[in-house]
């Protein structure tokens, strides 16, 4: 009998992370595993306000279909916030996505055929490994350093037939690492030399707390490569509202991609988010949220420094939602996961995050999702796990 399913369903698995949220539904487990934005920071009223408006104002056409690209008016505010960054982006070069998530699905059925070269971060963005692995290419990982990818190695990659790089320069999930500045010039410039498409994603960028603001990856490239955003963290991921930058040329493929998967992103959702943007300050939101992550980020840090045994090393995101963990060698965050959830704690162990299988000893921990005393409480319930398993 022929085997029901296509053949390239076979290498791609359920969400990992997904699979433990389940886990972590018993509301006594402090979970600091989803990637969760904070719910108290969603602008719900001011949401109900607009998408009121919406519906008293354009409710008929704000239910019918509309274009694939986007609602024209979101996407000349979307340009508009990059110009406000120093980033020139015309808005007809943005397409409106259901969510980031899409522009990956979307990206890999426009350049993926079979075996093609695909570099990713190590670790690496769950979401793209899965949206990419349907398209069954051959995934070769660079290691990241504190300031970004190893440069030597990308050379490498990118000199032995590589096809595109996907990387996430600023927060990076799950690491929390960001690019510096020389590497970000540094990755433009060998994306340019050896021909490889740079497929950005940023939807953390504007989740900065600590430092400067450092330009995008693309506005170094001279090739035009894929920039993406998403409203999910600045915002809601409810509406599911992301967007994609990208040449011409490309731009019409992902249209044609698009139309494919979901004829076009709600078109209510962009109503309603678009009139949110016409008529509240999303600046000084953003700086609500960067304020409060900030300080639970803070807070996980030093209730690490407090409860975690010295062995264990973190990374210092200086913005976004994460930071990530290397337990000493010998330990498995996956038998450590166990431990954790019996004394009601739970993070993601970092296996899933490596396509080689490596990072047997790293987790990822969220930040955004729990105030202080629930972080404090639920740190010091880790540590008290990973103490047990130290040597
Ligand atoms: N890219 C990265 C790096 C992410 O962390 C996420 C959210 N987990 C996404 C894309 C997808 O976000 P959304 O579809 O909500 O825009």
């Amino acid at each position: 009998m022929p085997d029901k399913f296509a053949r390239r369903m076979s290498t791609v698995h359920r969400s990992f992370i997904r699979e433990i949220l389940k886990v972590t539904a018993d509301p006594e487990i402090i979970s600091f595993a989803g990637g969760l934005p904070n719910p108290e920071l969603f602008p719900v009223d001011a949401m109900d306000k607009a998408s009121r408006q919406v519906f008293a104002d354009i409710g008929a056409s704000a239910l019918q279909y509309s274009t694939t690209e986007g609602d024209a008016g979101l996407r000349a505010i979307i340009a508009k916030r990059y110009a406000d960054r120093g980033l020139t982006v015309d808005p007809d070069s943005i397409l409106v996505t259901t969510g980031s998530q899409q522009i990956l699905d979307i990206c890999a059925k426009v350049f993926l055929d079979r075996g093609d070269k695909v570099v990713i971060e190590r670790p690496g963005y769950l979401g793209a490994i899965q949206a990419f692995s349907i398209f069954e290419p051959e995934f070769v990982t660079v290691s990241l350093e504190d300031d970004g990818p190893n440069l030597e190695e990308l050379e490498a990659a990118f000199k032995d037939g590589a096809k595109c790089f996907y990387a996430v320069p600023n927060f990076q999930n799950p690491s929390g690492v960001s690019y510096s500045l020389e590497k970000r010039k540094a990755v433009a410039e060998l994306t340019d030399r050896y021909g490889v498409l740079f497929v950005e994603d940023d939807p953390y960028g504007e989740l900065r707390f600590l430092g400067e603001h450092l330009p995008s990856v693309y506005a170094f490239c001279k090739t035009p490569g894929i920039l993406c955003g998403s409203f999910s963290k600045i915002a809601a991921p409810g509406f599911r509202i992301g967007w994609v930058v990208a040449g011409k040329e490309t731009y019409d493929k992902l249209v044609i991609a698009k139309q494919a998967a979901d004829l076009h992103t709600s078109t209510v959702s962009q109503a309603i988010m678009r009139r949110y943007l016409e008529t509240n300050d999303i600046e000084a939101h953003v700086a609500l949220i960067k304020e409060r992550y900030g300080r639970q980020r803070e807070c996980m840090v030093e209730m690490i420094g407090k409860y975690f045994p010295a062995e264990v090393t973190i990374t210092r995101p200086e913005g976004g939602m994460f930071l990530w963990a290397t337990l000493p060698g010998y330990m498995s965050s996956m038998d450590l996961f166990d431990a954790a959830i019996k004394e009601k704690v739970a993070f993601v162990p970092g296996r899933p995050f490596y396509v080689d299988g490596t990072g047997e000893n790293t987790l990822r921990l969220n930040f955004s999702n729990a105030d202080e005393a629930r972080i404090e409480e639920g740190v010091s319930r880790l540590g008290r796990a990973i103490k047990a398993f130290m040597k």
